[in-house]
């Protein structure tokens, strides 16, 4: 086993060694519970997906947590706006997060830490950054002087030359150009929510929740740190900065980043109004499979153009995927084993393998399942496949789809009877003004394919 990832840090292609030899720990970025999320975010959770997928059947065992931002300046500000608690605005948000990872197939992380949980770790982080001398206070709010790390600004490649001594920003989201001493706890104001510690009363900044979550659950020098290239600057940088002058200690021995999925060239952004949520998407009609398999297709390090035509597309590969093992399993003779055959599956294994370690060359890995599918198509246009060849085509499949998690399984199948039997549930829950249940059922048929149709004689269903 030899994996290769490109380290942001390095901006090289570095062989992967973990500390502890067969364990990875790996922290990811979260989502922020502001709203519902899109698919570009989706794409970086994607990647996330396959590198942890394909890291668990390389033989490691992963230990991947994502943090929820719960606490953050857009939370806030939301939550106040429509007048309920922090806590009552962000639940329904956290709720559709984890039903959306479930029909995109995105494997759990083993911890979801909420930044609300852990204010008494961000506070004792603060107090380790106050006492190596990196802090200064100004109205009630503690920041983080950068020009106090020489090598601030490693990952992104800043410069920290022109900086104006003492200039800061509150705010949490800024680009390089803004780049100032950041804020890692906000004097508490009116009306916020706040709470009194050691440090006064207050709140955390957004860089310091990431910084304490991911050394809590990980320790103080871990494997891995992912997320999209625009949590690069500042926030991946600023915590680093908060972590190592803590620790004095490598924050992170890895960073990988991936690029945008973007829309007619621009990056999906809420903030740009060309989004769709996977909702959206499930409610034109397409599958979550076809969803998963576009998101999942592009090198991560490439920028992903996401249409509904390569959806399409997408949908296209899979059919291919499917028409091929069906007619592999119709295959029912007992003729002789085919070694060219034989070995061209092993060679497929392979070759998947190589692709894969060299920094999840997707792409390419599908390539060579889809070069085999040629191959033994031409075989079967003159002759029947041996009933080993047969078995270890399905399994080849099998394997590998433990990393892709895009194959049609009987298994994942909802029988007519289930169907009707929730058609039935769900009348009830609207019988009884449960609409949530009623949506809830709606988007999980909907997301295994089948459309419900209401009409004035019932619900009727059928299979996309
Ligand atoms: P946010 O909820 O804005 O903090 O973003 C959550 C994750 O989605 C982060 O890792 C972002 O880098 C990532 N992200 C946001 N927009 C995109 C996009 N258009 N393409 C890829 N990743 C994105
Ligand atoms: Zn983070």
């Amino acid at each position: 086993m030899s994996l290769f990832i490109t380290n942001t840090m390095s901006n090289k292609k570095e062989k992967f060694i973990p500390i502890n030899e067969m364990e990875v720990g790996i922290y990811t970025c979260g989502p922020t519970v502001y709203d519902y999320a899109h698919i570009g975010n989706f794409r970086a959770y994607m990647f996330e997906d396959l590198l942890c997928r394909y890291l668990r059947f390389s033989g490691y065992k992963v230990k991947q947590i994502m943090n929820l931002t719960d606490i953050d300046d857009k939370t806030i500000r939301a939550s106040m706006e429509k007048g309920i608690t922090l806590n009552e605005y962000t639940q329904p948000y956290i709720d559709a997060f984890f039903k959306d990872l479930n029909i995109l197939n995105i494997e759990p992380a083993e911890v979801y830490p909420r930044a609300t949980e852990h204010i008494p770790e961000m506070v004792e982080l603060i107090k380790k950054i106050r006492d190596n001398g990196h802090t200064y206070e100004s109205l009630g709010s503690i920041y983080f002087r950068i020009s106090s790390l020489a090598d601030y600004g490693k990952l992104s490649g800043f410069k920290i030359d022109e900086l104006i001594d003492g200039a800061r920003i509150d705010s949490d989201e800024y680009d390089k150009e803004n780049a100032r001493d950041f804020v890692l706890w906000k004097a508490a104001k009116p009306n916020e929510p706040s709470w009194e510690t050691e440090l006064g009363k207050g709140r955390p900044g957004w860089h310091i929740e990431c910084s304490a979550m991911s050394m809590k659950y990980l320790g103080e020098t871990f494997d891995l740190h992912t997320g999209g290239i625009d949590n690069m600057f500042p926030h991946h940088e600023n915590e680093i900065a908060q972590s190592e002058s803590a620790t004095g200690k490598t924050f992170s021995n890895y960073w990988m980043h991936c690029d945008y999925l973007i829309v007619d060239g621009q990056k999906m952004a809420k903030s740009l109004n060309n989004f769709y949520t996977l909702r959206d998407l499930l409610d034109k009609g397409y599958s979550a499979r076809a969803i998963r398999y576009q998101l999942l297709n592009t090198h991560y390090r490439k920028q992903l153009n996401f249409t509904l035509e390569g959806l399409q597309q997408a949908a296209s590969a899979l059919q291919r995927f499917d028409d091929f093992l069906r007619i592999i399993k119709e295959q029912k003779n007992d003729i002789a084993y085919n070694k060219t055959l034989g070995e061209l599956v092993e060679k497929t294994h392979k070759d998947f393998i190589e692709a894969m370690d060299d920094d999840l060359n997707i792409s390419k890995a599908l390539g060579k399942l889809f070069e085999l599918i040629k191959e033994t198509n031409q075989i079967l246009s003159e002759t029947s496949i041996s009933n080993d060849n047969k078995d270890e085509i399905i399994k080849l499949f099998d394997d590998l789809d433990q990393v892709l998690g895009v194959l049609d399984k009987e298994e994942d199948k909802v029988l007519d009877e289930e169907i009707e039997q929730l058609i039935k549930e769900r009348e009830e829950a609207r019988k009884n003004k449960n609409y949530a249940r009623s949506d809830e059922i709606r988007d999980y048929l909907k997301s295994k394919g089948i459309i419900l149709e209401d009409t004035k004689d019932g619900t009727r269903w059928k299979r996309n």
